[in-house]
């Protein structure tokens, strides 16, 4: 197969892929702040995040994946003590919410998830390192990255850095690209505020130094792949390279790769312009977890994804029809043998649906592929052409391909169970079957009026049968 291809942030190029270490990618993920629930735009993130490491694995990499939790920034603290408890305390609700989400999305959780709070050692010993090389200054107990020292600042956000004044700083964790200035790494208590006491003095960690101590404790001084949102470019991942390269000398992250935001009528989807929707606010509205999953991983990373409910109830009536396709395949009997052409439209599939993949990630390709298999298919198979040996070839890419985008194994109604929304769920598998079984035992025994009766309530739920000409049913989602 070819090639993996990444455009890169860092070099503003598509470049071939290639792990530093022999069969296996190390990757970092800007995690979430835990200071509220996540909403639908930063799961556009972290699905992106999910197919890129399927994907890697789909190519035979082992992954060694780590996702940080930003347990401790400005905003957790102000909400933390205006609760008035301590920043465990506040955020253990997030966290918790955050990794129910990430489940009910079919996200796979990495290798290492890291709380900042449990990693203050790292960072004080990363500023201990980089304050022997002279890249820090105290200034009021609190400890300043000299970005003038370090000549690749700028680099990942191509900053223009002329009219910077050496010397002015910036306190806060999230500044604009005007506000380039040295930044704190470590900060020194405000009255009332948590802190740390440590061998550098009372105080917290700044957010960047947190991911550049986490990423390397756990991956090494160089890693493979950076990912996070566009957002993150700035000020972020340009600190987290100052800090990681000014003290070890050597490249932190090879690749950088940015998932672009998820807007709402043309703006981002962010908490402060309060255009937002978590999952449960989709939810109980009645819609499923596969079919957020879709829409969000249906856009390549690189372009802007305009949420609607339109595109929600599009993107639901796919799945319907990617788990329609595979019923049919299953309970469907075709007159036996193989055709002469389906091997081959099923391997050009697969090839279409992993060059697609091997494009930057290109997931609207990839679904293309699928999603013009199920369509030749089912043409195939309503003119006769399809032999009952040509099936497990056509599930096997099936399933392949949902080794990418998990959609066709039907969990939604438990899921939505699970987290409390019982009413919109509608019936899932498992429940269908029952119910089909149970009509087609009315039907033998001759008990037609109960059958039918099974029919209607089950068409109410937006399920539809079609009793079949060997006596067997089908069913379908409307
Ligand atoms: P945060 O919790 O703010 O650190 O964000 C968690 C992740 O979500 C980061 O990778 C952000 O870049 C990303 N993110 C935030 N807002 C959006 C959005 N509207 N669309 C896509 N990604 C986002
Ligand atoms: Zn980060």
């Amino acid at each position: 197969m070819g090639d993996i291809l990444f455009q890169n942030t860092l070099t503003g190029r598509k470049e071939p892929f290639v792990p530093l270490h022999p069969g296996e990618v190390r990757m970092y993920t800007c995690g979430p702040t835990v200071y509220d629930f996540a909403h639908i735009g930063n799961f556009r993130t972290f699905v992106f995040q999910d197919i890129l490491r399927r994907f890697l694995r789909m190519k035979g990499y082992r992954i060694l994946q780590v996702m940080n939790l930003t347990d401790v920034d400005d905003r957790i603290i102000q909400n933390a003590a205006a609760a008035g408890v301590g920043i465990r305390e506040y955020t253990e609700k997030y966290i918790r919410a955050f990794l129910e989400d990430t489940r009910t999305l079919n996200i796979q959780p990495p290798e290492h998830l890291a709380r900042a709070t449990d990693h203050i050692d790292d960072m004080v010993r990363l500023i201990q390192r980089l304050s022997e090389k002279s890249f820090t200054y105290s200034s009021d107990g609190s400890i300043y990255f000299r970005i003038a020292k370090f000549p690749g600042y700028g680099k990942l956000s191509k900053i223009d850095l002329s009219g910077i004044q050496a010397g002015a700083r910036v306190d806060v964790d999230r500044y604009e690209k005007a506000d380039a200035r040295d930044f704190a790494l470590w900060k020194a208590p405000k009255p009332g505020e948590y802190f740390w006491e440590t061998s550098i003095g009372p105080g917290r960690p700044g957010w960047h130094i947190e991911c550049s101590a986490m990423a390397m404790k756990y991956l090494g001084e160089t890693l493979d792949i950076h990912t996070g949102g566009v957002d993150l470019i700035f000020p972020h991942h340009e600190n987290e390279i100052a800090q990681s390269e000014a003290a070890t000398g050597k490249p932190f992250a090879r690749f950088w790769l940015h998932a672009e935001f998820l807007l709402v009528e043309s703006e981002k989807m962010s908490k402060s312009l309060g255009n937002f929707y978590t999952l449960r606010d989709l939810f109980a509205r009645g819609h499923r977890p596969s079919a957020l999953r879709f829409l969000l991983a249906s856009v390549p990373y690189r372009r802007q994804l305009n949420f609607t409910m339109d595109g929600l109830q599009q993107a639901a009536s796919s799945v319907e029809r990617l788990r329609n396709f595979v019923a049919r395949l299953k309970t469907e009997k075709f007159p036996a043998g193989q055709s002469d052409s389906m091997a081959g439209r099923v391997r050009q599939a697969a090839a279409d649906f992993e060059k697609g993949l091997e494009d930057d990630v290109n997931t609207a390709q990839a679904l293309a592929a699928v999603f013009d298999l199920v369509r030749d298919v089912n043409t195939a198979i309503d003119r006769g052409e399809f032999r009952q040996g040509d099936a497990p070839q056509v599930l096997a890419a099936m399933q392949e391909s949902d080794s990418i985008f998990s959609l066709l194994v039907d969990e939604d109604a438990a899921k939505l169970r699970a987290l409390g929304f019982d009413a919109a769920a509608g019936p899932d598998d498992v429940e269908i079957e029952a119910l089909v079984a149970e009509r087609q035992a009315a039907r033998k025994r001759g008990d037609y009026r109960y059958a039918d009766r099974m029919r209607e309530q089950l068409a109410e739920r937006g399920i539809i049968l079609e009793d079949t000409r060997d006596g067997g049913v089908r069913w379908k989602r409307k």
